[in-house]
């Protein structure tokens, strides 16, 4: 194996899991925050609209790379529903830290992650890339976990402007090691954002498979996308003890 000195990893499913039903109080806070905040749609309606809206938005990341924004999907929600409102009103953005909030009491390591970032953090360099919308809930989620002492940087999707698999994302990551590509590796659960990123990206991919063998209850649509098994050649790591016996540690 090729002399590893930085270490990229993800972060949703990867180092953090959340609750199964975060996503389902997160819709109900938001939907309580935007009568709060004087917006009072039809709920079935609202729902409805509102799902249209992130499956367009998302469906435009998948072919452009660009991050989007929970603001414009409520936004987006609301317009259908005829009220006047842009993405960037205080009321929308006030919505969406309420949104979050839920995240901050449902999200947990993944077994063995902090001991592992322990081990490490003295003999490697270490980031974090996430793809996250709005940035400044994931460092918050990193921040309770009380993971952030362990990376040098946190590079979040939402922040940047492009998602994972985007070369740009990955550039960055590179960018934040005080070394070069052949010496980092990237370790994450997605074939298509983690696995083919780094690859497209000239970084040696490890493909954590820790939430597909174990089937933790997770949120379904925080599940990893079905886009199959990496080529034979990706190294695979299915819990982070493992991990430490690829890098040879103990
Ligand atoms: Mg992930």
């Amino acid at each position: 194996m090729r002399h590893i000195r930085a270490i990229g990893f993800d972060l949703f499913n990867t180092l953090v899991m959340a609750e199964p039903d975060t996503l389902d109080r997160a819709f109900s806070r938001m939907q309580e925050s935007l009568e709060q905040h004087g917006f009072y749609p039809e709920q079935g309606a609202y729902k409805k609209a509102y799902y249209d809206a992130v499956i367009t938005f998302i469906q435009q990341t998948r072919e452009d790379g660009r991050e989007t924004h929970n603001r414009f999907w409520i936004s987006a929600a609301l317009e259908k529903l005829g009220y006047e409102v842009s993405p960037d009103d205080p009321r929308i953005a006030a919505t969406v830290e309420d949104y979050f909030s839920t995240f901050y009491d449902s999200c947990y390591c993944v077994p063995g992650a902090r001991s592992m970032l322990e081990r490490l953090k003295d003999e490697f360099q270490l980031g974090l890339l996430s793809n996250f919308t709005h940035w400044p809930a994931a460092l918050e989620i990193i921040d309770r976990l009380e993971l952030a002492p362990f990376f040098e940087f946190r590079l979040i999707s939402g922040q940047l402007g492009y998602r994972k698999p985007h070369k740009k994302v990955f550039e960055a990551l590179t960018g934040g090691f005080d070394t070069s590509c052949d010496e980092i590796i990237y370790v994450g659960d997605d074939v298509d954002a983690d696995v083919n990123g780094a690859l497209g990206a000239g970084i040696q991919p490890v493909w954590f498979t820790y939430v597909l063998e174990n089937k933790p209850p997770i949120p379904a649509h925080m599940a990893p996308s079905e886009t199959g098994e990496p080529h034979e050649s990706v190294p695979r790591v299915s819990s982070w003890n493992e991990f430490l016996s690829f890098l040879k540690i103990s």
